[in-house]
């Protein structure tokens, strides 16, 4: 159905340095950068096409730039005006995991009515002698943050188009069961 195809705004949050912009250059491949709108955000925009079960979607992803200053009124905005949110971490980064968490909890205070999809990112999964949190912690995170789980690695481009193509997933269960 046209109300299942988009355009959908995701968000990509977490500490500096977990690879959110190596996972926004993939997905945006192709895509135009909306130079135009970036300003409003405080973030690069990114526009794509995904055909996804057989269906297309719309989808504007933004990597926020400043996402370690939760006080900003840009980072209210984006966590006001998101469909979805990826939340990373890197799994050589114990931090960035807290982070992660305290992240899912901004998100589900300031999101709670609205049922938005939330995925957890374990990032720079092939770094697998530097890693410090395991991919049980991960999953049981996700588990009790009521949110989707994946690892991912941008450098080797694994499980980075599942991952986006899990959001749409979710964005459509949640619209067809609106
Ligand atoms: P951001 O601050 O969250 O946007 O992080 P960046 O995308 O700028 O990545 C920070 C650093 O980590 C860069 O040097 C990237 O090349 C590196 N990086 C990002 N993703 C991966 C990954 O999956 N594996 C490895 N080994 N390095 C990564």
């Amino acid at each position: 159905s046209p109300s299942a195809s988009g355009p959908f705004t995701v968000v990509l949050l977490g500490d500096v340095g977990v690879g959110k912009t190596a996972l926004a250059s993939i997905f945006a491949g192709a895509a135009d950068s909306m130079e135009s709108d970036s300003d409003l955000y405080g973030c690069e925009m990114f526009e794509q096409s995904m055909l996804v079960d057989g269906e297309s979607a719309r989808v504007t992803l933004l990597d926020m730039w400043d996402s370690q200053d939760g006080a900003s009124w840009r980072q209210g905005r984006a966590l006001q005006d998101g469909d979805a949110y990826i939340v990373v971490y890197s799994i050589t980064d114990r931090t960035s995991f807290l982070r992660a968490s305290e992240l899912r909890i901004q998100l589900r205070r300031e999101r709670q009515a609205h049922r938005t999809p939330i995925i957890l990112v374990g990032n720079k999964c092939d770094l697998v002698r530097r890693r410090e949190v395991s991919v049980n912690e991960g999953r049981a995170c996700a588990m009790v943050f009521d949110c989707k789980f994946i690892e991912t690695s941008a450098a080797m481009q694994h499980n980075v188009w599942p991952l986006f193509e899990g959001v749409v997933r979710q964005l459509r269960l949640r619209r067809d069961s609106a």
